[in-house]
């Protein structure tokens, strides 16, 4: 599994060390400084098209280590394929719980910290969000409900 490592100088490499290699160690590339897996790691730059989110293609990139899958996953369908083989849906935000919380982060964005409108306008979409959560539930209960009593008739 390949591991971003972040010398002191500032330069991140990447090393490739085993699963049980918690004590991996690298030499920095740029200042030749010893790198350890347990004491210079930092979170990943790699996303799944094999590029560095700064911009920065990767040479000859053969994937990354999926924890959650347990595989190595080569490209985004391989990906796909490995979620959709063990009936795995990856998880989306409700449409309405997503806008109620976009519209939250736009009025946080545009206002003052002691904007007494923006604020209420914030407590009043939480409270809708929570009412629609709830909601939600109870559409659910009643659906399975619904369900049980057509069972038992038929
Ligand atoms: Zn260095």
């Amino acid at each position: 599994m390949i591991y971003d490592l972040k010398c002191k100088c500032g330069e991140v490499s990447e090393h490739v060390f085993g699963m049980n290699e918690a004590d991996g160690a690298g030499q920095c590339p740029a200042c030749g400084e010893r790198v350890t897996r347990k004491d210079n790691r930092v979170p990943s730059t790699f996303n799944i098209a094999g590029c560095h989110s700064a911009g920065k293609p990767v040479p000859n990139y053969s994937g990354y280590y999926d924890e959650a899958l347990d595989t190595w996953i080569t490209s985004k369908q391989h990906r796909q394929d490995e979620m959709d083989r063990r009936g795995l849906v990856p998880y989306e935000p409700n449409p309405t719980l997503k806008r109620i919380s976009d519209e939250n982060a736009y009025i946080r964005r545009n206002s003052n910290s002691g904007d007494l409108e923006a604020a209420g306008a914030i407590k009043q979409n939480h409270k809708a969000a929570d009412k629609f959560r709830k909601n939600t539930i109870r559409d659910s209960i009643v659906d399975k409900a619904i369900d049980g009593i057509k069972k038992e008739q038929s």
